[in-house]
């Protein structure tokens, strides 16, 4: 029987607990398997409360289906009935622009009557498609790409507010190769982005598509009725509840022959032929630095930012805005102090009470990293403000629900790619050491499940090949 030791019981480990688990069982390997998660509570960052008919999600609110390995993990898992799909009025997304609400175009048409970029900026845009293709070796900033591509306002209205609704990061300092490489892509491979989308089109036309599935940043969001917490609570049962050690913190490992040792908080030294880092880059400096002090400085260098979640439940009718959409993010030039406000209970059903709705708001991120230190009344009252000024509400929220996170979202910032790759060759070189995590492949829902994937043979054929 081979042990496998999996460090960090969100997302990420336990679904490559999972997925270590069934590779085994398709390779007729024998594996024991272990999960050390430090929190009383498995799932990480994804914890899901329902209070008086209200529920909040501390984390992630969904995934898209435009990338597969989350559904197809729930239907493994027997999650598939629960599956819930966003309702379709929340594909309309909102920036708060020039004082207001503004649509964000679902397509290129409406993009022309929209008022989202002036009309100096839309031609600045349409002008992309004359420009030469950059450099492909420069890692850039993801500002420095959308000023030379599709100039300043298109990085206020449009940019700007997306890296802050996904990573709630600063363009100025992420890396576009890294965090969003499909539109790096598109550049490399048609020579900008106006080109590449229309090609892709036609191929998706010649190919039978009935077009983009939706609206919105490519793809339907999807969760569960009582939220994703569902996901990892069925993980963490498909792995096995007793394999899931939780309120037990790894420590230190070592190496023991071809095999690892890992020193727990409890005191205990669990073997393993192969251990899986599915923890933040911060705690994989910590386990692995005793072993590679260089392998340690370059898992520090992974920025993270905080962010803090905050959940006002209402009367129908204390809010005058009809919340017929997603939500709406907010450039940094706006100068408010919440990155976006979802309007969950228009997203999902029965996130609130029959009569009731409830927003999350977003308060922190690289913008203003400071408000996530106001404790809960000054959090209220920021959020009370930004939501009078954005949405017009007056009233006082009936119901209020709040989670800190102090390092919420790792950054991938100019270098991350570099960074990675020697990160990657050094754990190679431990043998048997394998990283998960958002940290490193994308710090998505789909990015975690579709590494532990990934993983699940490789770990197997590491094992196969163990003494
Ligand atoms: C506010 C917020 C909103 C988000 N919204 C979305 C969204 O809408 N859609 C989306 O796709 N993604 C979203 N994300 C990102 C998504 O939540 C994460 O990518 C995902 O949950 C990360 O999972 P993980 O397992 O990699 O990391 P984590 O959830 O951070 O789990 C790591 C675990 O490791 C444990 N650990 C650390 N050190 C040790 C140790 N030494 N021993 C044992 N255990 C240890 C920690 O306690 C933790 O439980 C959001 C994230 C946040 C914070």
């Amino acid at each position: 029987m081979k042990r496998v030791v999996v460090v960090g019981g969100g997302l990420s480990g336990l679904s490559a607990a999972w997925w270590v688990a069934q590779s085994a069982r398709e390779a007729g390997v024998g594996v024991a398997l272990t999960v050390l998660e430090r929190e009383p509570q498995a799932g990480g960052k994804i914890r899901s409360s329902r209070k008086g008919g209200y529920l909040c999600e501390a984390g992630p609110n969904g995934f898209l289906d435009n990338k597969p390995s989350t559904i197809v993990l729930s239907r493994a898992l027997g999650l598939g009935e629960r599956l819930l799909r966003s309702r379709d009025e929340a594909r309309k997304r909102f920036v708060f622009a020039g004082g207001r609400l503004r649509q964000l175009p679902e397509d290129p048409v409406s993009f022309l009557a929209s008022d989202i970029l002036s009309i100096r900026g839309k031609l600045r845009l349409a002008a992309e498609f004359l420009l030469p293709q950059g450099d492909p070796d420069e890692d850039e900033s993801v500002a420095a790409f959308v000023r030379r591509r599709l100039g300043e306002e298109a990085l206020d209205r449009l940019i700007d507010p997306m890296a802050a609704g996904i990573y709630a990061g600063d363009p100025e300092t992420m890396s576009l190769r890294s965090s969003f490489p499909k539109v790096h892509q598109l550049e490399q491979r048609f020579g900008g982005l106006l080109r590449g989308m229309l090609e892709m089109r036609k191929m998706a036309a010649a190919a039978g598509a009935q077009g983009p599935q939706s609206a919105g940043p490519g793809g339907v969001l999807w969760s569960y009725p009582e939220g994703l917490e569902e996901l990892v609570a069925s993980l963490a049962d498909g792995v096995g509840r007793e394999r899931v050690r939780t309120g037990v913190a790894a420590e230190g490992m070592e190496r023991v022959g071809r095999a690892w040792v890992v020193r727990t908080s409890d005191g205990e030294a669990v073997e393993a032929d192969a251990v899986v880092l599915a923890v933040p880059a911060y705690d994989g400096a910590r386990l692995l630095g005793p072993l590679d002090d260089r392998l340690a400085d370059l898992l520090h260098a992974v920025p993270y930012v905080p962010a803090a979640v905050v959940c006002t439940g209402y009367p129908r009718e204390g809010v005058p805005h009809p919340l017929d959409g997603f939500g709406f993010l907010v450039p940094k030039s706006e100068g408010r102090r919440i990155l976006g406000s979802l309007w969950s209970s228009s997203i999902f059903a029965r996130r609130s009470p029959d009569g009731r709705v409830l927003l999350t708001q977003i308060v922190g991120g690289a913008r203003n990293p400071e408000l996530v230190g106001l404790d809960d009344a000054g959090l209220v009252a920021v959020v009370r403000e930004e939501l009078r000024i954005t949405l017009g509400i007056e009233a006082e929220p009936e119901f209020v629900w709040i989670r800190r996170w102090d390092k919420a979202i790792p950054q991938y910032v100019v270098g991350h790619g570099d960074r990675l790759q020697e990160i990657e060759e050094r754990v190679a070189s431990l043998g048997g050491v394998f990283l998960a995590g958002n940290a490193f492949y994308g710090i998505g829902v789909n990015d975690c499940t579709a590494r532990a994937q990934e993983l699940g043979p490789q770990v197997v054929a590491w094992l196969a090949g163990a003494p």
